[in-house]
């Protein structure tokens, strides 16, 4: 009888094993097993950053990087970069918790853009030091930004604001040069980070009594922004990490 139960048990934990492996390798999960999920979180105070987890899992397999994705996801590297070593330089500069916060978001969405540069096999994913940047442009960007931030607290937020409705507009540009689900998946929520982050500088500015007027986006675009409440992001099916490269 003995036997006769350990044999059951052991056939039982075979099969699981193999129900496990071929559930990710070869067949595609049950419905009930699929599950969906954000990759982004939000912050009461519009603090938003990527779940390293959910993107991870959010992964699917897709061909290599065209070179104008590849140089896509580059720039944005260098401008979530940007966005963070200013904000950390306000922080240190005004003590405003608004810069902590956000700067420690975008210190997450460089880590996610470096994430798909490694995973497509990258081997260039330094980070430099603060306000050191590939692209000279960046570096100027980064020293006229400071000079600005640098002049009164309503000048820290509106280079918040600036920053932010840049990033905007250019991630809508780079998304031009992309098919790659994983960048798109990527992108759209640092889209709405950025949405989140210009809505969330804008309330500090209009505590202080002052009305922004944007430079990259349109007024129209603006107002549709900071007049709506804080976005939460798509639903993506969470593959478990079985299509992992790693
Ligand atoms: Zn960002
Ligand atoms: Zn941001």
């Amino acid at each position: 009888m003995k036997t006769i139960f350990r044999s059951f048990i052991i056939s039982g934990l075979i099969s699981m094993l193999f129900v496990g492996f071929s559930a990710c390798e070869k067949n595609p999960p049950k419905e009930d097993d699929i599950t969906y999920a954000s990759i982004l979180n939000v912050s009461d105070d519009g603090t938003s950053s990527l779940i390293d987890a959910n993107l991870k899992s959010g992964i699917v397999e897709t061909g290599p990087l065209t070179d104008s994705e590849l140089a896509a996801l580059q720039s944005l590297k260098e401008e979530e970069k940007l966005a963070r070593d200013v904000y950390m330089m306000l922080y240190e500069k005004w003590g405003s918790p608004v810069f902590l916060n956000i700067s420690g978001a975008e210190t997450n969405h460089l880590n996610a853009v470096n994430y798909l540069l490694s995973y497509y096999g990258e081997a260039d994913t330094l980070i430099g030091a603060v306000g050191a940047f590939v692209n000279p442009a960046f570096t100027e960007l980064y020293n006229e930004l400071l000079e600005t931030g640098y002049e009164s607290l309503e000048s820290a937020f509106r280079t918040g604001a600036l920053i932010e409705e840049m990033d905007i507009k250019d991630i809508r540009e780079l998304y031009e040069v992309v098919t790659n689900e994983n960048i798109i998946m990527v992108f759209d929520n640092l889209e709405r980070g950025s949405r989140n982050h210009l809505r969330a500088f804008n309330r500090q500015l209009t505590s202080l009594g002052v009305s922004y007027e944007p430079r990259y986006i349109s007024l129209s675009d603006f107002y549709s922004i900071v007049n709506s409440p804080n976005e939460r992001g798509k639903q993506y099916r969470m593959n478990g990490n079985c299509l992992l490269n790693q």
